[in-house]
């Protein structure tokens, strides 16, 4: 259906690669923008043939509506539904590569199942297996009943069903999928783990039981990223490790990107964007600081180098051009 380098698993990607690859990351559009919100992002981006981008899955949250008697009612709404049918358009429109993101919350097992064949019926054959954070107003995060408690459960699932294993014992022997699995990583440590060295063997644990590569956090300081990857190494974890790249576009970030991701801002860079009169000052140094960011670890042999892009394609459009 499409031409030789579509439709191929990220892993593939990156063996066929003579350097290093771009991959971005996308949000759905808030409820009510549209598809067109999603193309208007990509247009500036798609010049520079990303080899697949990343569509994020966001859960259910529960709010309390105010009714017209005064009584509240709790009511379940989703801001952000479409990631499936979301990554079908963009392989339509631009005729690359998507890989859905894959949540463990809000999510039981047959709906997973559910999930994962209408993306097999989409010719999706990608997947970021994740857990998912906990839902707004709760401390922690909850399994759904009868879902996932983390990424692995979810992933094994995934890989069951590539065997050909559903849910439903009578279905064994019958077509499986062929989703090329990744998972996250953080450099800085997930929030939750006790200390580093036990948020590895989780991470050795997904690799072992079958992702093929993994996608990093996000981090301000590659030396982080590169002592995560030696620690990797010496924890006999050898699939791909992709480093996520985001820009610092506003002054607000400095305190919004610690709070809500549990990564540092280096000194250097927090520096100069207090001295900043405005966010179009900040704006431009984030910039300079994503790119001798992606330099280096360009040239530190990176198989991709993957973009959080979140409503900044130009800031990532310009990094890009300089590489
Ligand atoms: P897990 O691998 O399950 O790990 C969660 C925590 O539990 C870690 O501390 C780990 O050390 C620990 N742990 C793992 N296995 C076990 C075990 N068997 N026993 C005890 N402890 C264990 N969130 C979204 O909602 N939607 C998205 O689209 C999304 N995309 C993301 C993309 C990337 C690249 C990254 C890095 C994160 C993304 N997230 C997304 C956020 C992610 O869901 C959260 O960081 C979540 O808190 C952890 O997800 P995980 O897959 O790393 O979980």
């Amino acid at each position: 259906m499409f031409a030789n380098n579509l439709q191929m698993k990220v892993i593939d990607h990156i063996r066929k690669a003579n350097g290093t690859l771009v991959s971005l990351e996308i949000l759905p559009p808030l409820k009510g923008k549209g598809i067109q919100a999603v193309y208007d992002h990509l247009d500036i981006l798609m010049e520079f043939n990303p080899s697949f981008i990343n569509v994020t899955y966001h859960r259910s949250e529960h709010k309390n509506k105010k009714k017209p008697d005064g009584s509240v009612e709790k009511v379940v709404y989703r801001k952000r539904p479409g990631t499936e049918a979301i990554c079908g358009s963009i392989m339509n429109r631009y005729r690359v590569d998507t890989v859905p993101h894959l949540i463990c919350g809000g999510f039981n097992i047959e709906d997973t199942e559910d999930a994962l064949l209408t993306l097999n019926y989409l010719g999706i054959d990608n997947v970021l297996v994740l857990r998912g954070d906990a839902e707004k107003n709760e401390p922690t995060f909850v399994p759904e009943i009868g879902g996932h408690r983390y990424a692995i459960d979810l992933l094994k699932q995934v890989d069951n069903l590539n065997k050909g294993i559903y849910l439903e014992e009578e279905l064994k022997g019958t077509n499986g999928t062929t989703f090329c699995i990744g998972v996250a990583g953080y450099p800085e440590k997930h929030f939750e783990a006790v200390n580093m060295q036990t948020d590895l063997m989780h991470l050795k644990n997904k690799v072992d039981a079958g992702a093929e590569y993994i996608v990093t956090q996000m981090f301000f300081n590659n030396k982080k990223f590169f002592a995560f990857e030696k620690a990797c190494r010496e924890a006999g974890i050898t699939v791909p490790i992709i480093p996520g790249l985001k820009p610092i576009s506003t002054k607000k970030q400095l305190s919004i990107i610690p709070n809500t991701f549990y990564v540092d801002i280096p000194f250097d860079l927090s520096n100069a964007i207090n001295k900043c009169v405005d966010d179009e000052a900040a704006e431009k140094v984030g910039e300079e600081w994503l790119l001798a960011q992606s330099k280096e670890l360009k040239e530190a042999g990176a198989p991709v180098l993957h973009y959080y892009t979140l409503g900044k394609p130009n800031v990532i459009a310009n990094v890009i051009k300089q590489l």
